[in-house]
């Protein structure tokens, strides 16, 4: 951590959390299911799709999961109510996966079964490395059982073309969603080079693509979007077999050139009421972000 990220962590717990609040408010929708589903409506005004993530992780008691649960429960139900153009994100330390792996499956079952009944999607976000072979093991699982669920592969993961491979290898079609990965990882696990990050997320990208599997392709990086745009075309791809994914708040022009080349563009929407911890942890974790948060407050270009 360079100097400047180390005074970024010093100093984001004695920021007002009213200033916290304004800059956070471009990027979640809010603390209650209401607020987001208003956010959902205005994107596919603007032809987006949506795909919703409860805000919170790492839970240390059963009780915890089991409200996880049956909030996820909750918004299914209102997706299906509202007949709203959206999926579900979930993170698995959020449904027990620090506490039980089978705890977790089941948990995670619980809400790909009640998808599948709605004809809806489960996609499981990956977490820190900690957590990359349990998630992956936990996926691999459902999938024998269910399609409605995907989770994601991060390129900046040494080892995630093999994981790729291995999931191709043992499963019919997979769905998943390509980043770059956002938590900071120490160097024998995690490429650090940004050349290298972006040649490994083309790779990815292409070996997905070429085997008939479903990519959502997760940046708000110009060059890969372009690189993505090649590979499509290359591949002579139909536009089912893949949409761009972009985060709530960020880099709305490059959202709309998207949507103007006709592509299926899909917005993470995070909401709830741990918006506030879910802010702070992130930017600790992560305190580049807080460069960008900074920048686009200002109206600079990154
Ligand atoms: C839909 C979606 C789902 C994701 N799911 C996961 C996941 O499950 N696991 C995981 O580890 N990571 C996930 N990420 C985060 C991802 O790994 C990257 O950390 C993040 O997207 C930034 O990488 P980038 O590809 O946009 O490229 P970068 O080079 O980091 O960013 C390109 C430009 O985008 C802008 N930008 C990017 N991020 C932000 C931000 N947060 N705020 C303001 N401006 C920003 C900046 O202008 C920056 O210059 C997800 C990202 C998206 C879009």
């Amino acid at each position: 951590m360079n100097l400047l990220d180390k005074l970024v962590v010093w100093t984001i717990p004695i920021v007002p959390k009213f200033l916290v609040r304004k800059v956070a408010s471009r990027y979640i929708a809010g603390t209650t299911l209401d607020e987001a589903v208003e956010v959902i409506k205005y994107l596919r005004e603007q032809g987006c799709c949506a795909t919703l993530d409860v805000l919170g992780e790492h839970i240390d008691k059963r009780e915890q999961a089991e409200h996880a649960v049956q909030e996820y429960l909750q918004i299914l139900d209102k997706i299906d109510q509202e007949n709203l153009d959206c999926n579900i994100s979930i993170k698995l330390t959020m449904l027990g996966l620090k506490l039980d792996l089978d705890f977790c499956l089941e948990n995670t079952r619980r809400l790909v079964q009640r998808a599948k009944e709605l004809g809806n999607f489960v996609r499981i976000d990956m977490e820190d490395s900690s957590c990359t072979t349990d998630t992956l093991q936990i996926y691999s699982r459902l999938k024998k059982d269910f399609d409605n669920v995907g989770f994601v592969i991060q390129a900046y993961m040494r080892r995630s073309l093999q994981d790729v491979r291995d999931q191709m290898k043992s499963n019919s079609k997979i769905n998943v969603r390509v980043c770059k990965g956002i938590y900071i990882e120490p160097r024998d696990i995690a490429y650090k080079d940004k050349e290298i990050v972006n040649s490994n997320y083309s790779m990815l990208l292409q070996e997905l693509l070429e085997n008939g599997n479903y990519a959502g392709i997760a940046t708000h990086d110009e060059k890969l979007v372009w690189a993505a745009y090649k590979t499509i075309s290359d591949l002579r791809l139909s536009r089912d077999k893949f949409e761009f994914q972009m985060l709530l708040g960020v880099d709305e022009q490059l959202r709309r050139l998207t949507l103007k080349e006709g592509y299926k563009l899909r917005v993470y929407v995070p909401y709830g009421k741990q918006w506030y911890e879910y802010s702070i942890r992130r930017l600790k974790e992560n305190p580049k972000i807080a460069g960008y948060v900074i920048k686009n407050f200002f109206g600079l270009k990154n």
